[in-house]
């Protein structure tokens, strides 16, 4: 514990807001007890963990990397990370990322980029970058990210670890400050599928104060060591033949799939909605949830009020002042998708558009089991690009988001191509996409 607290420490302005050195060095001697009497400890026991600063952790500050919640002490602990303070984990450091988990690169933030952990002059992705980047470099065990649209999947590609998005529902979401409700999901990123298999179960099952939460199986580590249920895995021929993707992504991601052929595994080619389809139907429906999550902070019971001439004035200087330019454009773009003369126009043809993705989605897995997808057209950008180009960081979550619309259990492993292989299974099915990452190990 005291030797990552040293790493975080040195390495703060890149990845981190706040240390929780106290309660972790607390924790940590309580653990060196229990070990030193011989005492048995549970797997989780003394591990150091991180946390994207979008779970509100009682005692500390919860920013959302805004400049709008700097100052907010959580006034609460989520349930997902009481859970992992409960089996023993340690939590070291609340983790710099995207403001509200808006972006893919970790630039949209008030702590400075992140960089990435195989190269500085590249983002660490986003928008759980830090999470991802604090992982790859050993400064944490595992990280706990937040996924909404690609969120744990890209920061894990582009850093070259394993990072879940599970089933929608799976982990409660009850004091993860909500971005998208209808596919936000808490997940773990780690270096092994097995630490992914363990914080995931440690997290997982029904809670009261989430009602999309559902109970779900412990996921045995037997399970995991036999892939005699995977006979047949699918990929979506448009993706590759996109003119989107680099050619080196493309070129690795075909040996892949010979490689999984060579297995004896059947590969089959799946036809899927166009990848502009799916960025513009996930980032309508993303931004108008947006649009009305965001509109109880206006300084009033949360974060840093400007006082104004009225009440009016108030909400209005406090907004603009404190809501970084891409948050503004999303709250801008929702509110307008929502308003009246645009939201059959617009946000129902969203839903209609996410109901025919799911139901493509059942279709396929009634032919295959998994389906198997590179996690990103292109490699990560330089630090920059993104900020001035946001249709084109937009487009860049083309793989991701249509897993997340289907709310679907998604795993990125750092092999197949630069970026990581994403690996998915029907709704519910976790352990299939953990035990055919175990397979291709
Ligand atoms: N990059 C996507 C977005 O900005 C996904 C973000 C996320 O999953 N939180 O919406």
């Amino acid at each position: 514990v005291q030797e990552k607290l040293d790493l975080l420490a040195k390495n703060s302005h890149n990845t981190v807001n706040s240390l929780l050195i106290d309660t972790a060095l607390k924790l940590a001697k309580k653990v060196d007890d229990k070990i030193a009497k011989d005492e048995k400890i549970g797997l989780l026991e003394g591990i150091p963990f991180g946390i994207k600063d979008v779970y509100m952790v009682q005692g500390t500050v919860t920013t959302a990397s805004s400049k709008l919640l700097k100052d907010y002490k959580s006034a609460y602990t989520a349930t997902a990370i009481q859970k992992l303070l409960d089996a023993g984990a340690i939590p070291l450091v609340k983790e710099n990322c995207d403001s509200f988990g808006h972006g893919s690169s970790s630039e949209n933030t008030i702590f400075g980029a992140v960089k990435n952990a195989n190269n500085p002059d590249l983002v660490g992705g986003g928008s759980s970058g830090g999470s991802a980047v604090n992982v790859a470099l050993d400064y944490t065990v595992f990280s706990i990210g937040g996924d909404t649209g690609g969120s744990i999947r890209q920061p894990a590609g582009y850093n070259h670890v394993y990072g879940l998005k599970p089933t929608y529902g799976r982990i409660s979401r009850y004091g993860l400050m909500a971005y998208a409700s209808s596919t936000d999901c808490v997940g773990p990123i780690a270096k092994s599928v097995e630490d992914i298999r363990i914080v995931l179960n440690a997290m997982s099952g029904k809670d009261t104060k989430d009602q999309t939460t559902y109970a779900s199986e412990h996921i045995s580590e037997d399970s995991l060591s036999t892939s005699e249920n995977i006979k047949t895995v699918g990929y979506f021929k448009n993706f590759i033949e996109s003119e989107a993707i680099d050619d080196k992504v493309k070129t690795d991601f075909l040996s892949a799939i010979e490689n999984i052929k060579a297995k004896g595994i059947e590969v089959k080619a799946l036809d899927f909605f166009e990848s502009n389809t799916l960025v513009s139907t996930y980032y309508t429906l993303a931004m108008a949830e947006t649009a009305s999550n965001l509109s109880r902070l206006d300084g009033t019971n949360y974060g840093n009020r400007i006082e104004a001439e009225n009440l009016k004035e108030t909400y209005a200087v406090t907004r603009s002042e404190n809501f970084s330019e891409e948050t503004k454009r999303r709250i801008v773009g929702g509110n307008q998708v929502l308003s009246q003369g645009f939201s059959d126009e617009i946000y129902l043809k969203g839903l209609a558009l996410r109901d025919a993705i799911s139901n493509n989605f059942e279709e396929d897995f009634k032919a295959v089991d998994v389906i198997i997808s590179p996690v990103t057209p292109s490699t990560p950008p330089k630090i920059g690009d993104s900020l001035k180009d946001p249709l084109a960081m937009y487009l860049s979550d083309a793989y991701t988001v249509g897993f997340s619309l289907g709310q679907l259990p998604t795993l990125t492993i750092p092999q197949g191509t630069e970026t990581g292989l994403q690996i998915t299974a029907a709704k519910n099915n976790d352990e299939l996409v953990l035990k055919f990452a175990n397979f291709l190990k």
